[in-house]
């Protein structure tokens, strides 16, 4: 079993604090989500817990199985295993989707033991065919023309195929139809085990019916402020944030 720790941490961007001290444990084996509204620090908790350079920690800490991973860039981040599917997927011409993958792969094996191709090939068959993506979206160049719904799509097949001990899946559902919310929900749901954990960032409770989380919390001004099951989402649909916000007689 493996844990990622996120103890008191603190985020500024360009001089402005967006993380006031957030505390999250998660275990591998569970499913954890996030929920909140817009421009809280929902991103940037994620991209402070992968590592990208440009959000300063000022205090606290990000920890895996105990030991601090704050000095450690994203690349050995993700070897260590870490994915994150950002919000908005990066487009990167030149570079095939199969490419991509096959060296996000390798990179997280010894050098001397890359992956077969025909290995490769075989299971990104078999995970393209189960997300229902047609065969030529692997040589497409990454992201580049590709519909909201594919990039989201193409995030989960990444996400299946490099099989991270702890995925963090950025607003995975943000402009899906439900059809492709289904196809997204299978695949997470088909990583589900003890060696795997997901946090699930959204503000809408729908992926959440789909993908049930052991646990959710919901964050607000840059702080999780409650933390309950799956029925704390359905309240929050019902009651929305403001309700929360009156509830906790939270000023933000
Ligand atoms: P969420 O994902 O919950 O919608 P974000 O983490 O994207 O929230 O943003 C939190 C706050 O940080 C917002 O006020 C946003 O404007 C600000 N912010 C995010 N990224 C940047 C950036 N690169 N430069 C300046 N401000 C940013
Ligand atoms: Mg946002
Ligand atoms: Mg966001």
């Amino acid at each position: 079993m493996s844990t990622l720790e996120i103890k008191d941490l603190h985020v500024t961007i360009e001089g402005k604090e967006i993380l006031k001290g957030v505390n999250l444990t998660m275990k591998t084996g569970e499913i954890h989500a996030i929920m909140g509204p817009n421009g809280t620090g929902k991103s940037t908790l994620s991209e402070s817990i992968m590592g990208n350079p440009a959000y300063k920690i000022t205090q606290g800490d990000v920890l895996l199985d105990g030991e601090s991973l704050l000095d450690k860039p994203v690349d050995e981040r993700a070897r260590l295993g870490l994915f994150l599917a950002m919000q908005y997927p990066a487009e990167i011409p030149g570079v095939t989707n199969a490419e991509f993958i096959r060296g996000a792969i390798n990179a997280r094996r010894p050098k001397e033991d890359p992956i077969s191709i025909r290995k490769f090939l075989k299971e990104l068959s078999k995970i393209m065919n189960f997300l229902d993506m047609t065969d030529e979206m692997a040589e497409r160049y990454l992201n580049e023309g590709f519909s909201g719904g594919e990039k989201k799509r193409n995030e989960i097949l990444q996400m299946m195929m490099i099989k991270p001990k702890f995925a963090i899946l950025d607003e995975i559902d943000s402009g899906l139809d439900i059809d492709a919310l289904k196809v997204v929900s299978k695949g997470v749901n088909e990583m589900r085990g003890s060696e795997f954990s997901a946090l699930i960032i959204t503000h809408y409770q729908r992926l959440l019916n789909y993908i049930v989380p052991d646990v959710v919390h919901v964050m607000m001004g840059g702080k999780i402020v409650k933390t309950g099951g799956p029925e704390l989402a359905k309240k929050l649909e019902d009651e929305g944030y403001a309700g929360l916000r009156d509830e906790l007689g939270l000023d933000i």
